[in-house]
């Protein structure tokens, strides 16, 4: 296989997802909209809707952002009392509107809707398998593998259908589903990818909500009930919700990069406030790496909390030193190198006011590729810092994510082949320390057991390597140790 051909490949794990589902409300579509507005730094590429008026499934995607993609007509258009939704972030071999979500079939049982975030591992062999039994995708999405195993389903009810076609799936999926008459929302046995629950209660009516983060709740005036549990099926009908266990248990592999990085700081993360814990891993940083300097300041928006944490452990004062352009989307997520090279300047502006002469302490939450961080550290010696330590409030990221957060491949992942002095040098730091993966712990006060730490750690819950030999995915077995 070619570099080029790994890519491609590897193409398919390269999605970050944010998926609501609401149940029970006359303004169903509405809320879905707005929550998914809450969510929308979970995916900038694509969102969409798809509602029930109860006989029949309306459905509305777009390219690019939430606010964009939606006008009050065309919420209005998406009638009914259920409607889940979907915000995707995915790489450029796959832009296209045919890939965004929610994905809608009609088959032997009516219409169906699906919304899924992570991403399944074994989605190439069971498409080959169906393909040669005679389905014809219509996307590249892993997530219509799931929509092709259900409607071959010979079960008599739909939550049977969903049961007997997951448990042929393996890898993350929190998942909503939409029936002209039900709603079911799943996350995976390793509960990979958050999913919680809430509900609005309204002059005696009940709405159930289920969506990827609390911020999304807090937006739509739901109140936060619980996580659905890993490995939960729950099935909303107009009789009642109805939860299902019905998949083998399986090690909890919660993602800890949701906590690092990708969550909204103002969520509640597997009970967990983000933010809290995101200032906890500062003040571990602290601890285990101080280093003699005048300031603390963050790489906003990212390492703000964490930069919090760092300054009130070690006693130096807080100051925003990179002022960041907010109507600039997230560099990172660019999809092409040569806008991400010229984002970071758009993007962050560096403070001579508040630099000059100044020791430095720079905290981020993470160095992926270390472009950015090597661009930040001139640009605040450029603006008069005396000496510039960066500090990481995560162990270094060694591996990809084969489960729904977008990192790039082995290759480009610095750490992954460079040591920390290294990195120092080539991001051109005075010094550079990341925080531990027992400090990461310490500050969650968990214990590891529970969460996949493979970008950090290079342990892969759900091995791809066991994968079949013939299938394209067997490569990864190779790229992973
Ligand atoms: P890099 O230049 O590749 O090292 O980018 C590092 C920056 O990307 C850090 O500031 C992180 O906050 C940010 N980052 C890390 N992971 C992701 C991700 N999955 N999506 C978007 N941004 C990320």
């Amino acid at each position: 296989m070619t570099d080029a051909q790994v890519d491609a490949v590897f193409d398919r794990f390269h999605e970050e997802c944010g998926v609501v589902g609401v149940y029970g409300h006359p303004e169903a579509a509405n809320l879905a909209y707005l929550a998914l507005y809450a969510l929308q730094h979970r995916g900038q590429e694509s969102a969409g809707i798809a509602s029930s008026n109860g006989q029949t499934l309306l459905v509305h995607r777009g390219m690019g952002l939430v606010a964009d993609i939606f006008d009050e007509k065309m919420i209005r258009r998406l009638e009914g009392w259920s409607a889940i939704g979907h915000n995707r972030y995915s790489t450029t071999g796959s832009t296209v509107l045919k890939n965004s979500q929610p994905l809608v079939v009609k088959y032997t049982h009516g219409s169906l809707a699906v919304a899924h975030n992570g991403n399944l591992v074994n989605a190439e062999e069971l498409r080959l398998h169906l393909e040669e039994h005679g389905s014809i995708f219509q996307s590249t999405v892993d997530t219509e593998v799931i929509l092709h195993l259900i409607a071959a389903s010979r079960a008599p009810r739909l939550v049977e259908r969903v049961i007997e076609a997951l448990k042929q799936v393996q890898g993350a999926y929190s998942l909503v589903l939409l029936s002209e008459q039900e709603m079911i929302a799943v996350r995976d046995p390793h509960g990979f990818r958050p999913l919680v629950l809430g509900s609005i209660t309204d002059s005696g009516r009940s709405t159930h909500v289920a969506v990827s983060e609390t911020c999304a709740l807090d937006l739509i005036g739901a109140t936060y009930e619980r996580e659905v549990e890993p490995g939960e099926v729950l099935l909303f009908t107009p009789q009642g919700v109805t939860s299902y266990f019905p998949f083998p248990r399986r090690p909890l592999s919660r993602c800890i990069f949701e906590h690092i990085y990708f969550a909204r700081p103002d969520s509640l993360l597997y009970g967990r406030s983000v933010y809290q814990t995101r200032k906890e891993f500062g003040r571990q940083l602290a601890r285990e790496a101080a280093v003699e300097a005048d300031i603390v300041i963050p790489v906003p928006d990212s390492g703000v909390p964490a930069a919090l944490g760092y300054a009130e452990e070690s006693g130096l004062p807080f100051e925003m030193g990179l002022i960041r352009n907010h109507y600039v989307g997230r560099t990172f997520i660019e999809p092409r190198e040569s806008i991400r090279h010229f984002g970071v300047k758009v993007k962050l502006n560096a403070q001579p006011a508040v630099l000059r002469e100044k020791r430095v302490v720079v905290v981020d939450d993470s160095i992926v590729r270390g472009t950015t961080s090597r661009k930040i550290v001139k640009m605040i010696r450029a603006a008069g810092a005396r000496a510039v330590h960066l500090r990481i409030s995560s162990p270094p990221t060694i591996g990809p994510c084969f489960y729904g957060v977008d990192t790039p491949t082995r290759r480009e992942l610095i750490a992954a082949s460079h040591s920390i002095e290294e990195i120092c040098r080539y991001v051109t730091a005075d010094s550079l320390a990341y925080l531990s993966e027992a400090g990461m712990y310490a500050a969650l006060r968990e214990e590891s057991g529970g969460f996949c730490d493979a970008c950090f750690t290079g342990r892969y819950p759900v091995l791809l390597g066991e994968r079949p030999k013939g299938s394209q995915l067997f490569l990864f077995s190779e790229l992973e140790r």
